[in-house]
């Protein structure tokens, strides 16, 4: 299994490169987030950090890394207490920062990014305004084209995270999208990045672990 997916990682990271991705594999968490850290951060020269709603920048401990880390001022928007008018004012200027940190919903065979929003902060920041934005996804995230990636996120992604932020939706209820028109509905921008423009300002980490949803 390890051989396998060491391959089938490093074959997408041939196709991210392809696309003008800066792509990297990590053997695991702890592996990604000491490249994050030590090497991706310090070459973009950021000053400012920010973060988009992702279970795999929590699993590395990022947050809290770069919040103990002087160096950085950090727009911390995965801070739940902040009031909500207080939240979307910082998810506002999240978008200026130097390097913004997220992981992905699903990550294609071809090297494109396949994802599905709520907001669209974590979509917006990807595609323009931070001068670096720095993707993780682990192995689970790996989907044949973008067919199946819609289909992952729909099927499965949307619900378990929907259960995850505890919103009151049909899904939460049975594990099946209902496509509703419930008022905390998670599921609103759709976005597929097949380039990264301008080259290398997206950077993928493929980890050889399965994290997030
Ligand atoms: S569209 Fe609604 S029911 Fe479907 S996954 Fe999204 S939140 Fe759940």
């Amino acid at each position: 299994m390890a051989a396998f997916t060491a391959k089938r990682l490093e074959a997408v990271r041939k196709a991210l490169a392809a696309n003008n991705f800066e792509a990297h594999v990590a053997a695991d968490a702890a592996a990604a987030a000491e490249l994050v850290l030590t090497q991706l951060i310090p070459e973009t020269g950021a000053g400012s950090v920010s973060f988009g709603g992702s279970g795999t920048v929590a699993a590395l401990g990022l947050v809290s890394a770069l919040l103990d880390n002087p160096d950085y001022a950090v727009l911390n928007t995965t801070d739940k207490s902040l009031a909500p008018a207080k939240m979307y004012e910082l998810r506002r200027k999240a978008l200026l920062v130097d390097c913004f940190l997220t992981g992905t919903n699903a990550v294609t065979e071809a090297g494109q990014l396949v994802n599905l929003d709520m907001i669209g902060n974590r979509v917006g920041a990807m595609h323009f305004g931070p001068r670096h934005v720095i993707v993780l996804a682990g192995r689970n995230k790996i989907v044949p084209g973008v067919a199946e990636g819609t289909s992952r996120i729909r099927q499965f992604a949307a619900p378990a995270n929907a259960m995850r932020l505890d919103k009151k939706t049909p899904c939460v209820k049975t594990s099946f999208c209902q496509d509703c028109n419930s008022p905390e509905r998670i599921c609103n921008v759709w976005t597929i990045t097949e380039k990264s423009y301008p080259p290398g300002r997206i950077k993928v980490v493929l980890i050889d672990q399965d994290l997030g949803i």
